[in-house]
């Protein structure tokens, strides 16, 4: 439910509707309408309870983890400030450490609070919809998938770098990403990538995307990284 009062059902979630000499309730229609913005969003079922309350600053029950705390105190102030936000984030760190978590917290307190236009995208799916656009079968094309990416009011690009680099991805999301910049569409990304300081054995974010997109999502969001091991494998003991 939004935090503004609806002037319909005053909040309740249900609409009186007299028609004649009779009466009956129904949902309002703004519950549908945020039912709706919820599904246009994009964000898998998985991730719709996802909070900033419910976000684990200490993983596996331990001490609480300064980058974790951090890392939610600047989602929470985009979320708070959007959309009056100059950049976007770059949310880096380990798989499981919650970077998907605080990106869809963004997303859930931004639809509850009604705004529209917030979109979320697996950077793999994303490119698996795209190619499946090029087969002579394929009902809607590259632009259609691409229209609602390019002009989101927020777009969030959930892990990338998961796919394999190519030539072909490269230039996809250069073209996204210098569509938004020039018309200052922030995005929020979520990478399992570090700049450089990461692991030595690992690949840094510039050998999946290149150099210049790199550079140009520097330019284009506040850096977030998370340092933690992944919760996942804490709980489970592995
Ligand atoms: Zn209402």
């Amino acid at each position: 439910m939004s935090d503004a009062k609806c002037p319909i059902c005053g909040g309740s979630g249900w609409q009186v509707v007299v028609e004649g000499d009779y009466s009956f309730v129904r949902q309002c229609v703004c519950t549908i309408s945020l039912r709706e913005n919820r599904a246009e969003s994009g964000l898998p079922e998985r991730y719709s309870m996802c909070t900033f309350e419910n976000f684990q600053v200490n993983p596996g029950g331990g001490k609480k983890n300064p980058t974790l705390m951090a890392a939610r105190t600047v989602a929470r102030d985009f979320a708070g400030k959007f959309p009056a936000v100059n950049t976007g984030l770059l949310i880096s760190g380990p798989a499981g450490t919650g970077k998907t978590h605080l990106a869809a917290a963004i997303l859930n307190t931004l639809i509850n609070r009604n705004e529209h236009g917030i979109l979320f995208q697996d950077f793999r799916e994303l490119l698996q919809d795209i190619r499946s656009s090029y087969s002579p079968d394929s009902k809607v094309n590259e632009f259609g998938i691409l229209a609602p990416v390019l002009n989101a009011g927020l777009l969030i690009i959930d892990d990338l770098g998961a796919e394999r680099p190519t030539e072909w991805a490269d230039s996809q999301f250069s073209y996204i990403l210098n569509y938004r910049y020039n018309r200052l569409l922030p995005v929020i990304i979520t990478t399992n990538y570090l700049d450089g300081g990461g692991r030595m054995e690992e690949e840094s974010l510039s050998e999946r995307v290149g150099v210049r997109m790199r550079s140009r999502l520097f330019e284009m969001c506040r850096e977030v990284c998370i340092e933690a091991d992944d919760y996942r494998k804490i709980n489970t003991g592995q």
